[in-house]
């Protein structure tokens, strides 16, 4: 097993992604954030578009918790998957509660127990910020590690407790923060999802699926499912009417309301399609000019850009500004 970690440590300095901001820090919170912008996005859009604004809006965790949400939700408009970023924001007001208790500032906890208790994080990203912000012996377990794992033992359908404990097995418990940094590393630049480059992979000569290495694991085909919407876009004096969404799904963000049927009086101007995980959105909007005010809220499209909407919001936004 030494001689495997020298492999991957030393396979790390040569190639590794060491200049990334969160693997140059050991603020646990800059860390903390990093890993849940990065779940569901990837690197170089969290690099180049939201890490660093966010940042400089919310330098730390007590600058987060008392910010208002719509100022957090602002930050990470076209991020997606919001929850994310309600999640980090109830997370800094517990932990600022819990600094108050104790007489200091809010920080994370270091223990993985008291990690996964907060909003938001799950065992592998609990585990992330344990080894990264703590240096804890522990692994983690991101889709590229997942794949990494699969390949390696020549696994199709593993369960999450099969991988975990190898994975528990694998990790260079001397020096957790490079040996997981180094198996993300490999995982997205080596042992890719399709055409892997086993020739310059360091785990090549104890990997078990490297002649075939696509086979492992099976991929789930999954159907996403379309769903159709109206929106009606209300006019009045020159203004869009808007509602805060308060379901589950793009929680917090403004947006333009759907109904079931669309209004006699109104026009229709077109469509908006967007793809999520689960499903594809189609939207038909349909256009109508109020002669007084029925809804609560109008803003002025110069307004709506500075309000959190979500991205098939501003597509709608667009359409609108094109047909006029
Ligand atoms: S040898 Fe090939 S399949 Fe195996 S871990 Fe390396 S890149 Fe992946």
């Amino acid at each position: 097993m030494k001689n495997r970690h020298k492999q991957i440590q030393d396979w790390y300095k040569t190639h590794g992604r060491h200049n990334l901001p969160w693997r140059t820090t050991t603020n646990p919170y800059h860390i903390y954030l990093s890993e849940i912008m990065l779940q569901q996005t990837q690197v170089s859009t969290v690099l180049e578009r939201y890490y660093f604004p966010f940042l400089k809006k919310f330098p730390t965790l007590q600058a987060l918790g008392e910010a208002p949400l719509d100022d957090v939700l602002k930050m990470w408009e076209g991020l997606g998957y919001y929850n994310r970023a309600k999640n980090l924001h109830k997370t800094a007001q517990i932990l600022i509660q819990e600094g108050q208790t104790h007489g200091s500032a809010p920080t994370l906890p270091q223990d993985i127990d008291e990690l996964i208790k907060l909003p938001g994080i799950g065992k592998n990203t609990a585990h992330a910020v344990a080894t990264f912000a703590f240096k804890k012996p522990v692994p983690i377990m991101e889709a590229n590690i997942k794949r990494i794992l699969c390949r390696l033992y020549a696994l199709t359908t593993p369960t999450d407790k099969e991988l975990w404990s190898i994975a528990y097995e694998l990790v260079d418990k001397r020096n957790p923060f490079d040996y997981n940094q180094a198996m993300m590393d490999i995982g997205s630049l080596v042992c890719t999802s399709k055409n892997p480059a086993c020739a310059r992979c360091p785990l090549q000569e104890i990997c078990q699926g490297k002649e075939e290495p696509t086979r492992y694991p099976t991929k789930k085909k999954r159907l996403v499912p379309t769903r159709e919407q109206h929106i009606m876009l209300t006019v009045y004096n020159e203004k869009l009417s808007m509602v805060q969404r308060d379901g589950k799904f793009l929680h917090g963000l403004w947006g333009f309301p759907s109904t079931e049927v669309p209004l006699c009086a109104s026009e229709y101007i077109g469509e908006v399609t967007h793809t999520y995980t689960h499903f594809k959105l189609r939207c038909k909007v349909y256009l109508y000019d109020a002669v007084d005010k029925k809804e609560a809220y109008y803003f002025t499209p110069k307004e709506i850009h500075k309000l959190a909407i979500s991205k098939v919001d501003e597509k709608i936004l667009k359409l609108y500004l094109d047909t006029m």
